[in-house]
């Protein structure tokens, strides 16, 4: 039996996949079985930051697998610490709360805002406001922060404790925080699985003062626009706000699972022994990958991000059958007058992945993908946008 067969018969129905199996890369390039190269503008859906094989990730992760692949949190390896103080270092949050992925780490941010809330106010505030188009993962609790109501229809009962409102209306936050006290507000600056749309940056403000005046916990999902995507180290960066919490991982690691929770000054002393854990959480390969990462996207590899980002963005606006362009940085949703998966499908066909979003054609390159390979990449889909 071949593969995609075999594939079909025994791994759970739950991705619709393409029928191409990649086998190798290097950088931005990936390679299926039959050897067809292909320009990777999806990165494992932002995760692999330098690219495939990257020979600096690679030599950490050989380093570390060498000497201890896994320890349990019961005793201290130094990846983890390491990784957690330059992430402190970079963002002025206090403490790192690590795990395996972003669902999980947002499931933390969670937490963090329930016990401190819970802890100051009483046992009645406890609800968290979230954005209606959010996405913050697959799990029963992430998936009832997720503001789209067709993840949740097969899955009932949810968590309780979870309210989601239009991006844009603080009106209807406050409202929520009259009638049932919330814990946190969870929010992407960016709505990647919603079609990358670009969170108001005035609203994102003035919800910022809000928490901060009725202190309730300002949470970022900074898993998909997280280390470097934006053009800065993380998307809030951009918005000029500081975060009680955010939660990381997509990119973090390069190719490894591991997610974050950064915890800022207010919240740093609410986690304390035994109200949390993970038994890969830290894990020191991921740990090790993750610091060959972070120590790379420094400024002047994000100026690089940014001068790419308004390459691309140049080159496609005002393109034919190109409606619009979204996003900030390397994450670029594009509103094809084509249904988008079409798009898709024939830019592969000429040698090209990316993504969809929603509507869009969502594209989340490789960090340190080569600009004229970048740009050669958006003439495929360009031609593709062309077809109509
Ligand atoms: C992908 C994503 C998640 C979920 O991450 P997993 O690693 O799949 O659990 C959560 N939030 C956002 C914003 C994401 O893009």
């Amino acid at each position: 039996m071949n593969l995609q067969s075999t594939d079909k018969k025994y791994i759970a129905n739950t991705y619709n996949r393409f029928p191409v199996s990649i086998v190798s890369g290097k950088g931005s390039v990936v390679k299926d079985e039959n050897g067809k190269e292909y320009i990777d503008l999806g990165s494992g859906i932002g995760v692999t930051s330098f690219g495939v094989a990257d020979e600096i990730w690679q030599n950490a992760v050989k380093e570390q697998i060498a000497k201890v692949q896994h320890m349990s949190n019961l005793y201290y390896t130094e990846p983890c610490i390491r990784l957690a103080e330059i992430l402190c270092e970079r963002t002025g949050m206090k403490k790192v709360f690590f795990s395996n992925s972003g669902a999980e780490a947002n499931e933390c941010a969670i937490k963090v805002a329930r016990k401190y809330a819970g802890g100051k106010y009483g046992e009645n505030r406890y609800t968290i406001i979230t954005l209606n188009n959010s996405f913050h993962g697959r799990t029963l609790t992430t998936l009832s922060a997720t503001g789209q109501e067709h993840y949740h229809e097969l899955f009932t009962p949810l968590t309780p404790g979870f309210k989601s409102v239009d991006a844009g209306d603080l009106e209807a936050i406050k409202k929520i925080h009259a009638e049932t006290p919330a814990a946190g507000v969870l929010i992407e600056c960016i709505q990647g699985e919603g079609g990358v749309l670009p969170v108001d940056k005035g609203f994102v403000e003035a919800l910022s003062d809000w928490c901060n005046e009725n202190d309730v916990l300002f949470m970022v999902d900074e898993v998909q626009t997280g280390n470097g995507r934006t053009g800065e180290l993380y998307c809030y960066m951009n918005y000029g706000v500081t975060p009680d919490v955010v939660s990381t991982a997509k990119g973090l690691a390069g190719g490894l699972p591991l997610g974050a929770t950064l915890i800022g000054e207010k919240a740093q002393d609410v986690l304390g022994y035994g109200d949390h854990g993970s038994t890969f959480g830290g894990n020191p390969v991921c740990c090790a990958a993750a610091l060959s990462i972070i120590e790379r996207i420094d400024d002047s590899f994000l100026s690089e991000v940014k001068d790419k980002s308004r390459a691309a963005f140049e080159s496609l606006s005002g393109a034919k059958g190109v409606e619009s362009v979204s996003g900030i940085g390397l994450m670029i949703g594009i509103k094809t007058k084509r249904p988008a998966a079409d798009v898709v499908k024939e830019s592969m066909e000429n040698g090209v992945l990316c993504l969809t979003a929603k509507d869009k054609v969502r594209l989340l390159p490789a960090l340190n993908i080569p600009k004229e390979t970048l740009l050669r990449a958006i003439e495929v889909i360009k031609t593709a946008c062309a077809n109509v």
